[in-house]
């Protein structure tokens, strides 16, 4: 089956659902047994209840390790993927860090990208340090080799990374990771399975904020971890014990989002493409970090990887604004939003604080404010209007602080 049709039916039994076209929504904390024995076996993967897909055998005996609701959805994202078996998170944030906390002990030593999530990074250098867990950020398009150590239990990989966009040098990473026995995870958010696909390149652990692309509208918060084998053991075994859950409702509109992730991620690419294209010309703008673009840094390795791209990227101006000046350009668009998160209908617009930018920007030379945009599904003419007059309010700027300027002098005198 092609990927645009599996996408459509992944996941869903109507037969199980009485001939309803969608699965029900299953609120429920307990699961029922006709007999003892059955509720025994279903503890070891030996359910009554056909809801998981095959594979290691998981445990249906009580709701706090998934309704049907819940296992509709992981069978679909599992089957997206192609291989392996899916974990749902309460958001892609406790993805990332159940992860860490799975393949991490006291005295482990983790390597993250230095152009990670920032509240990634975050969780690194504010809990781990607690748990006697080191962390080096590095550069994921240099050599890392000399910053394994002996006690790397983990490599964080996320790829393009947050903010600056760099592709990281996934083969590199996995070879070294794989050389010495180390776990490695992929922030996949950006791409989705359908334009990247981790465990194909030797990634251990494939790794969603569904709240982005895969959910689509913007509704809801949630994650997924995709792994195989001793793996995905590893990981279901400590999910048990955190008693990580989510609730149906939740996952049923995920599971909706899916049908239309194909026809969605086409749009979003083409126009961001329009969108980063036009930017590109622009007299404000340095540098337009999209990696669709032949003009970025890695442009060649994206395309060795990546089937296509999403509709976020971010640019960075001629120079460093203030905030009075990005909220100048940013307040009262038409049609582009200012909030954090992307991946959902509407287009959204954010200034970046450079407090929460990694080490990787910090040592760019790009020099100017950086402004992430995220392309949502309105028409690209609209946006690129709405962009202009935005980037309009930043030119005649300059000369309303000179105005501004001399008001304070007559006030101060
Ligand atoms: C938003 C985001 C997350 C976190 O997802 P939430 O569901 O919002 O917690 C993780 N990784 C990346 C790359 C993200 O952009």
């Amino acid at each position: 089956m092609k990927e645009e049709s599996l996408l459509v039916k992944a996941g869903r039994k109507f037969k199980d659902y009485k001939g309803s076209m969608n699965p029900p929504v299953y609120h429920s904390s307990t699961i029922l047994f006709p007999t003892y024995k059955d509720y025994l076996n279903a503890a070891n993967g030996k359910s009554i209840y056909d809801v998981l897909n095959d594979g290691v055998a998981r445990d249906y005996s009580y709701g706090s390790v998934g309704t049907p609701t819940v296992h509709y959805l992981s069978n679909a994202l599992a089957e997206i993927e192609g291989r392996g078996q899916a974990l749902i998170c309460p958001s892609g944030l406790f993805a990332l860090t159940f992860a860490i906390l799975t393949f991490t002990k006291v005295g482990s030593h983790v390597l993250i990208q230095d152009n990670s999530y920032y509240r990634l990074k975050r969780f690194a250098e504010n809990e781990l340090p607690k748990r006697g867990v080191k962390v080096t950020f590095y550069d994921p398009t240099q050599d890392i080799t000399d910053l394994v150590q002996s006690n790397t239990s983990l490599i964080m990989i996320e790829t393009p990374g947050s903010i600056t966009f760099e592709i990281s040098n996934v083969e590199h990473i996995v070879k070294v990771a794989k050389e010495r026995g180390i776990v490695t995870v992929c922030d996949n958010s950006w791409a989705t399975p359908l334009l990247f696909k981790p465990l194909d390149y030797g990634i251990d652990v494939a790794l969603y904020a569904v709240t982005k692309y895969l959910a689509g509208h913007s509704d809801l918060l949630m994650g997924a971890i995709i792994a195989e084998g001793e793996i995905f053991k590893l990981l279901y075994e400590s999910y048990k014990n955190y008693g990580v859950t989510i609730q149906s409702h939740d996952c049923y509109l995920a599971h909706r989002g899916l049908r239309t992730l194909h026809t969605r991620m086409k749009r979003h690419q083409n126009t961001a493409m329009e969108v980063a294209k036009w930017l590109e010309k622009h007299s404000k703008i340095k540098k337009v970090l999209y990696p669709a673009l032949p003009s970025h840094p890695q442009h060649e390795l994206w395309k060795s990887y990546f089937k296509g791209a999403s509709g976020t990227f971010s640019i960075a101006l001629d120079r460093e604004y203030s905030c009075e000046e990005l909220s100048c350009m940013v307040d009262h668009m038409k049609i582009f939003s200012i909030g954090a998160s992307w991946g959902g209908c509407d287009s959204l617009i954010l200034p970046i604080d450079r407090r929460s930018m990694s080490r990787s920007v910090m040592n760019s030379d790009y020099g100017g404010s950086f402004i992430r945009i995220c392309c949502g599904l309105e028409d690209s003419e609209d946006l690129i209007f709405d962009l202009n007059d935005a980037l309009k309010r930043l030119s005649c700027l300059d000369f309303q602080n000179d105005e501004v300027g001399h008001e304070t002098e007559r006030i101060t005198a």
